[in-house]
């Protein structure tokens, strides 16, 4: 059996390893690579294989960098099933429509531009909304922890990975010319005690692993302790009748921020306070998490089953804002207030209006409540600029910032070495990847502190054989 990594080799994003067993080749992942622009494009459309022959994919999650160019990967040929666990089948359905239409619009954008400068126009989106339908139909559902065949000698089951909704371990029986063994890939690792989430299945009797290392240097602060820091802030902004501001992911973050809001609220640990959730996407998202209750754990099944079924979660001053007319409509409100909109970088969508209409004013609070990647608008109000641009134009950064780093959705250092230290007995080689460098060199160190022995982090393209 051969291993190649295409994508998420010494960095976090694009994540796509090409098996090659009994002469079919498997897919594991097909995400989007996020970085400059024109390797972006060149990574993004050109793939190291032909995708006609190949065999299958099989889906860890629906993040984009992970999910993100099965559209593209559909356009230039594939016509295999593509399995993944139910929601994240589902969730795909939003996001890379979603995707498609972001696509589209960048073209647009660059298009203009040149136009301005009088360059060519001829800027060409990814894939778009339609493509992004068209790898729809090849999406094949399967259950957790329910066997299934990939390919001929290749036998798969999803596990929980307790990352977001749907996300999975995928374990895979090979049995290759006779020789019999069991590789896994970790897909994105989770954290316990998350909310909403189940927590990670840690896996067994695996022989070889391809395993992430996003956190390989740093642990996060408990999710508990989270809660209680949100529900300071909120009184602290409620008190000097403010508004929060909360940059989110529409798809996961954003779930899990009401969650906590109604937990918070039903506690009675802050009041009934009006909460706006201004991004059509995680409106839609929500029905996805609703249709999937018996995927949450037992304390957030519990609180579902409590409540009526179209509104888990709900609270009566929760609101999901649809038009843009209504999401314009929410300067006009007086504080305290919340507004939870994406993007959760602030890079597009309806947040930025709202932190350009709010940032201004010292009794307001913008909420970071994820990484920030740099260069970003949300890294520069994490970053505390006393002056940021937004649409062009120079706004000062009057409003309180805060930052609670509990909620993230990723293990931290501590759990993906007690992942890996748990395959011990029987591991036989563990290939690190989805990591910043100096993250998988941490990860590798201290893997091999706990006594595993052949660890490494293969380089973009490269194959190893197994
Ligand atoms: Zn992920």
């Amino acid at each position: 059996m051969e291993i190649t990594f295409h994508g998420a080799a010494q960095t976090v994003t694009g994540s796509q390893h090409l098996l090659g067993v009994n002469g079919h080749k498997i897919l594991l992942d097909c995400g989007l690579y996020q970085g400059k622009r024109q390797e972006a494009i060149f990574r993004n459309s050109h793939f190291m294989f032909e995708p006609n022959k190949l065999h299958a994919l099989v889906l860890s999650h629906a993040h984009i960098d992970h999910s993100g160019n099965i559209p593209s990967l559909v356009k230039k040929g594939f016509r295999g099933p593509i399995y993944a666990t139910h929601a994240t089948v589902d969730l795909c359905d939003y996001l890379l429509r979603d995707s498609g239409g972001i696509q589209e619009n960048d073209a647009e954008f660059l298009n203009r531009r040149a136009a301005k400068r009088g360059e060519p126009q001829n800027f060409e989106p990814l894939y778009t909304e339609e493509d992004a339908k068209k790898a729809l139909q090849y999406f094949t559902d399967r259950s957790y922890d329910e066997p299934f065949e990939v390919a001929p000698g290749v036998i798969a089951t999803f596990y929980e990975a307790g990352h977001i909704l749907g996300s999975a371990s995928v374990v895979l029986e090979v049995e290759d010319k006779g020789r019999k063994f069991r590789l896994a890939f970790s897909g994105d690792i989770g954290r316990f005690n998350l909310p909403i989430l189940r927590d990670p299945v840690l896996l067994r009797d695996i022989d070889y692993v391809i395993m992430e290392s996003t956190y390989g240097t740093k642990n996060h602060r408990p999710p508990e302790e989270a809660q209680a820091e949100f529900a300071a802030l909120v009184k602290e902004t409620i008190a000097r009748r403010g508004k929060i501001i909360i940059p989110s992911f529409a798809v996961g973050r954003a779930q899990e921020l009401v969650y906590e809001l109604s937990r918070l609220i039903g506690a009675k640990q802050i009041p009934p306070i009006p909460v706006y959730v201004d991004s059509p996407l995680a409106d839609r998202a929500a029905t996805v998490f609703w249709a999937h209750v018996g995927l949450f754990d037992e304390e957030a099944r519990t609180l579902a089953l409590e409540n009526h079924a179209d509104e888990v979660f709900g609270f009566s001053s929760l609101k999901y804002i649809r038009s843009v007319e209504e999401s314009k409509a929410l300067n006009d409100e007086k504080g305290p207030l919340i507004i939870i909109s994406a993007s959760g970088m602030c890079e597009s969508g309806r947040i930025r209006h709202h932190l350009a209409n709010n940032i201004g004013n010292p009794r307001n609070t913008v909420l970071i409540v994820s990484w920030q990647a740099p260069d970003t608008l949300g890294r520069q109000i994490a970053d505390r600029r006393p002056e940021v641009r937004i649409f062009g134009e120079t706004y000062k950064l009057k409003a309180q910032v805060a930052t609670i780093n509990g909620y993230s959705g990723h293990a931290g250092r501590d759990l993906l070495v007690q992942w890996a230290t748990v395959l011990k007995p029987r591991v036989k080689k563990v290939f690190l990847v989805h990591g910043e460098p100096e993250s998988l060199t941490a990860l590798a160190a201290a893997l091999k502190e706990q006594g595993i022995e052949d660890v490494r982090a293969p380089e973009l393209h490269e194959t190893v054989e197994i």
